[in-house]
């Protein structure tokens, strides 16, 4: 059995050769992503041809994940390394300076994006060098004056966290604009946001995308204390999440990351969009040949979690081999779909009526024991529906749009597959069943369930439901004749 939960894969310079991505993609990654923190839209675009190429030899689609960098916030220079102590004084100054120490236990500096300052209030914290050191607001006037709570060395340029602070600042930078512009003319698949604070932030984006003429699905990375927060209407907004632990687990207490990641999964799963889990997953892997045993468990939890795919970083993109490190994940998921807690029924509310019937579909799939359920659908929206009773059974998602089918990619369980758009449902079947025959998709002896919409094409019209054993089949492959 082929494995359910989808594997992203980060494309780095130990991966950009049509040799290693074909090797990828044979071990079981179904989405890579182009990380555009790192990297020219040369780089890039050399890496994009790279996986067409890639994905040809092997014959397995694969889906573009285009991860824009955002708005990350950083000291600024400074003059040395500060060393730091508890209860030395930290100034956060307006003006653009390089930082230096003023006095024994003073400092000063400055932070790339200084309108952030004015939304500080007294008793809050500011996190540097992504959360090692912990500086807490006492005084706000014309500078802010914080003090430090533990011992620990600042250098040029870190990253600095707001754990208490709603910023409102624009996560879309002048470079990102650009990065999506190229993400829209080389078609990716999937924008994900970082930095995320609201639904307004998707809808800004949005806007963009349809400026740029993309029809990229939007990811949003759920990393910061307020996207949690927001957790709804951000899900709502987007096409679905990446719960970015990287980040996430400085903006929030650490303790709190795994909680996080079952909610935020429980909710995306309840409203049928794809959740990604990422950072850190098999990171030993990057230097060595095996896992621990913590990271294979955290692997096959988020899978038991209900994660529709999990995420490698580093250890894909700058690791040893990371076609070995895919085989473990490929590994870890199969074992633990083994003991999936499969048919999800009882589960979900029924947000709209192709909620009701996908879980008919799905529980007639398993109730009839189906060889698989064949979805033909425009939009994938119908194909999703099915996906979150989490169903045992094959799921083809067969469509027209071959944006749909790469945007199906990532979403658990579902095997995109194309056909021919037809206006006559009785052809399309025949057409369908014929080409999945001929392929070994499906077998002639076997027992199916086909779901469509009809008239066909429409979005969220699925009122097909139909058995099909052998005589149907065959009726349907000689029609084609
Ligand atoms: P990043 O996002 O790798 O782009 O920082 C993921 C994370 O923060 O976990
Ligand atoms: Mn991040």
């Amino acid at each position: 059995m082929n494995k359910k939960t989808k594997i992203l894969a980060t494309v780095g310079p130990s991966s950009d050769s049509v040799e290693v991505l074909e090797g990828l993609i044979r071990a079981g990654v179904n989405v890579f992503r182009l990380n555009f923190s790192h990297g020219t839209h040369e780089y890039h675009k050399n890496i994009l041809d790279n996986i067409r190429v890639a994905e040809k030899k092997s014959n397995k689609r694969v889906g573009i994940l285009q991860d824009i960098c955002g708005p990350k916030i950083r000291v600024g220079k400074l003059e040395n390394d500060f060393n730091l102590m508890a209860n030395d004084e930290v100034i956060f100054t307006r003006e653009d300076i390089v930082g230096k120490q003023i006095d024994k236990n003073r400092y000063i500096l400055s932070i790339n994006q200084p309108s952030i300052l004015d939304m500080l209030k007294e008793g809050e914290y500011i996190y540097l060098y992504d959360g090692n050191i912990k500086a807490k607001v006492v005084k706000i006037g014309e500078n802010i004056e914080t003090l430090i709570e533990n011992e620990g060395k600042l250098s040029s340029n870190k990253g600095v966290n707001f754990p208490n602070t709603v910023i409102n600042i624009d996560v879309i930078t002048q470079k990102d604009e650009k990065d999506l512009l190229w993400g829209a003319q080389n078609g990716v698949d999937f924008v994900a946001i970082s930095f995320v604070q609201n639904a307004q932030d998707i809808l800004h984006v949005r806007e963009l995308l349809k400026e740029y003429g993309s029809t990229s699905r939007v990811i949003a990375k759920i990393e910061k204390f307020d996207a949690v927060e927001n957790i709804d209407e951000i899900l709502k907004a987007s096409d679905g999440v990446m719960v970015a632990r990287g980040d996430l687990g400085i903006e929030v207490p650490y303790y709190k990351v795994p909680s996080i990641q079952k909610r935020i999964i429980r909710k995306a799963n309840a409203a049928s969009k794809p959740v990604i889990t990422a950072t850190q997953m098999l990171l030993s892997m990057a230097q060595n040949e095996m896992a621990t045993r913590a990271e294979i468990s955290d692997v096959a939890n988020a899978v038991l979690d209900g994660t529709d795919a999990v995420m490698l970083s580093e250890e894909s993109a700058i690791g040893t081999n990371p076609v070995n490190v895919v085989q473990v994940m490929s590994n870890t998921i199969k074992e633990t779909e083994e003991v999936y807690p499969y048919d999800k029924f009882d589960r979900y509310e029924f947000l709209d009526e192709t909620d009701i019937i996908s879980s008919s579909t799905a529980k007639l799939a398993e109730q009839l024991s189906v060889n698989a359920i064949i979805s033909i659908t425009s939009s994938g929206k119908s194909a999703q529906k099915l996906a979150r009773y989490r169903i045992r059974n094959d799921i083809f998602a067969v469509t027209h749009d071959e944006k749909t089918a790469r945007a199906l990619t990532i979403v658990w369980g579902l095997k995109p597959l194309m056909c021919v758009k037809n206006q006559n449902l009785n052809m399309m079947l025949a057409n369908v069943l014929t080409e999945l025959v001929k392929e070994k998709t499906i077998d002639k002896n076997g027992k199916y369930i086909v779901t469509a919409g009809f008239p066909t094409g429409m979005e969220g019209s699925t009122n097909f439901i139909r058995i099909l054993k052998k005589e149907q089949i065959e009726y349907y492959t000689d029609f084609a004749l």
